[in-house]
Order: C-alpha cells, then structure tokens, then sequence
C-alpha cells in the first residue's frame, strides 16, 4: 500500500491538471484572457462570437456574398467568379479576415504557434454548405504546400493542421503528397494582382509518383486564407495539369483585394 494512502489518486489528477495546465495555459489563444479550453477549444466564446461570416445569399459557385443591385434585386453575374478559371468548381470560406476576429484567429494559428486553433478553424469549415456534385465527388483534401524554407522556419504547415482536422468530418483523405511547391515565391502582401499571378505561376506541381493517384479526381485544395486567389488558381491549375479533373477551393478567412480596401497590419500570404 502508498504511503499516502488512499488520497494519492486524487493527488495525481489534481497535479496531471496542474501539468497540463503548464502545457496548456488556460488562455484564449486570441484575446489572452483566461479560458479553460474544455470550454470548447482555445478560443474563448468572446472571440469565436466576434467572427463576422460571409453572409447569405451566397454565389453558389464562389462563395461570395451577392451584391443587391440597385433596385433591391440580387445581381445574376458574379464578379468574384471572374477570377476563377472553369477548373475550379467551387470556392467557400467561412469569415472575413477583417473587419471581426477572423483575421486575429488565422494569426494566432500562422504566426504563434497555436496549432489547436486548426480545429475550432476545422470545425467550422465542416458546417460550410456545397454545391451536391463536390459533396459527392470530392476525393481528398489537398493542404496548400509551403516552401521548404517556410516549412523550416514556422515548424508546421497551418493548411495541413486544418486539413488533417477537416479530414475525418468530411470522410475523406488528405492527400499532401498531392502538390509541391517547385520554387519559392516572394511574399504577396505588396504585390498588385497581376504581379502575385505572376508571382505563383508555376510555383506548384504534382510529383510525378503522384499524378497516377490524382487522375481525374475532383480535389479539395486547403488553405487559411484566400485573397486575390492567385496562389489557390496557381497551386489549382496544378493539380489539373497533374491530371486532376476539376479542383474546389476551401479556405477559413476570405481578404478583400489589397487594391479595394485597406491593407492588413499583417501578411496573410504565405511566401
Ligand atoms: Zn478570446
Ligand atoms: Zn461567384
């Protein structure tokens, strides 16, 4: 028998807490106040309620918000859709990145090393509604590869955290053997539209090893953010020359174009 006797299972599950806790400290990964993750993931109520979605009605292809024309009616043609060419079928994001505490979420899984934030992101991302032919074809999750550098430097790829949480909510694989990164790119952030096209182009490719397994698959490309889609439509034209069949584009923040609205304290590009 212990010679603390019949207190010492108590008194190792009051230190495991106390342990876990000094792995986990019971803050709210954005704000810093203090939260008990068991309240439903590291990000407090107060954040998760500030995130501000896209709102509905929704182009049924891209995603985005429909603008009301000027007599109250909802406009048909879909300037966002301009940008993606036909091999993309659907795009979806669940929050602007700014105004709301979408874009301070991204941050604190991008750039602080909150890896759990890619699932309170995840689950989200699993509630978002899809045309019924993506539901039914799409074959894998494909996480946006970050340059080896990159990769290096933050320690993890943030498209591959979300994907791996994504994953088991949708039932299907995620396949991050699917595309590579072929040549650094630099960062987007003070790149104009035409210049971050050119930037990407090119920058991606399906591993020879890969192309037999990606033949004719509707994929699901992964990522944190999209904003003019340059890096989506370049890592997406990809994909289809590596034999995929059509690609979908999933993201949890969605940026207005830098040209359009004010620019971001912080570069939501990856690089
Ligand atoms: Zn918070
Ligand atoms: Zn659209």
């Amino acid at each position: 028998m212990s010679p603390w006797g019949r207190g010492v299972p108590t008194a190792l599950r009051t230190l495991g807490a106390g342990v876990r806790d000094l792995l986990l400290p019971p803050a709210c990964a954005v704000c810093r106040a203090p939260h008990r993750p068991e309240a439903g993931g590291v990000v407090c109520p107060r954040c998760l309620a500030g995130v501000v979605p896209l709102a509905w009605p929704q182009c049924a292809r891209c995603g985005h918000p429909e603008p009301a024309a000027a007599d109250g009616t909802w406009s048909d043609a879909c300037r966002w859709c301009r940008r993606w060419p036909s091999l993309v079928r659907a795009v979806r994001s669940v929050a602007w990145m700014d105004p709301g505490t979408g874009g301070p979420v991204v941050h604190a899984l991008k750039y602080e090393g909150w890896t759990a934030v890619a699932v309170v992101m995840a689950r989200a991302m699993a509630r978002l509604a899809w045309p019924p032919d993506v539901v039914a074809e799409r074959a894998a999750l494909v996480p946006m590869p970050l340059s080896a550098v990159r990769q290096r430097e933050r320690g993890y790829n943030q498209a591959e955290r979300i994907a791996a949480a994504l994953a088991p909510a949708w039932g299907v694989p995620v396949w991050p053997w699917a595309l590579r990164r072929v040549r650094h790119t630099v960062s987007q952030v003070r790149l104009t539209p035409s210049e971050r096209v050119a930037n990407v182009t090119g920058a991606f490719a399906v591993p020879p090893e890969g192309m037999a397994r990606v033949a004719g698959a509707h994929l699901v490309l992964v990522d944190d953010v999209v904003t003019t889609g340059a890096t989506a439509v370049a890592a997406a034209a990809a994909l289809v020359a590596g034999g995929a069949r059509l690609v979908s584009v999933v993201t949890y923040g969605r940026a207005p174009d830098p040209g359009t609205s004010a620019p971001f304290d912080y570069d939501f590009d990856r690089t």
